[in-house]
C-alpha cells in the first residue's frame, strides 16, 4: 500500500486529519467534502495512494475497480442510485484538481445543473 506522508487524503484515511467518514470497507474510504457543492457531496478514495485516474488505471487497476464497486454499492444501499447521482473526477490543475490523491466526487440530493465549463 503506497502512503504519501504529506498527502491530505492519505492523512484523512489514516485519521491524522479529521473528516466525517460515511464509508470504510476493505481498502476504500468515503467522507464528506468540506466545501459541499450539492446537498450530498462525498469523496471516495482508495487507501493505496495514486495521483489521478490515469495513474490509478495504469498502476492499480484492481484498486480502481474496488473503488468504483464501493461507490456503486454505496449508492444502492443509501438510495443515491434511485434519486440519481453524479460521479466526477478531476485530472490535472486546469480541470480543478487540487488534491493529488485519486478521488471521486459523489454529488446528489438536488437537480444538478449541466457541467461547468
Ligand atoms: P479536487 O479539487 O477535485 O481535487 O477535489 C478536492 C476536494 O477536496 C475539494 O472539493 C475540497 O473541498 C475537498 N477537501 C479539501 N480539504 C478537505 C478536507 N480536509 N476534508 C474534506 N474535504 C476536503
Ligand atoms: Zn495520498
Amino acid at each position: 500500500m503506497v502512503v504519501v506522508e504529506d498527502c491530505l487524503f492519505c492523512k484523512i484515511i489514516n485519521g491524522s486529519i479529521p473528516s466525517t467518514k460515511v464509508y470504510e470497507k476493505n481498502n476504500v474510504v468515503g467522507f464528506k467534502d468540506i466545501h459541499p457543492d450539492a446537498p450530498t457531496h462525498l469523496l471516495f478514495v482508495h487507501k493505496n495512494h495514486t495521483q489521478d485516474l490515469n495513474d490509478v488505471c495504469s498502476k492499480d487497476p484492481k484498486g480502481l475497480l474496488e473503488l468504483i464497486t464501493a461507490i456503486t454499492q454505496f449508492s444502492e444501499e443509501k438510495g443515491l442510485k434511485d434519486f440519481g447521482y453524479r460521479v466526477v473526477t478531476n485530472i490535472g490543475r486546469s480541470s480543478g484538481q487540487s488534491v493529488f490523491h485519486t478521488h471521486f466526487h459523489i454529488l446528489s440530493g438536488s437537480n444538478l445543473g449541466k457541467f461547468g465549463t
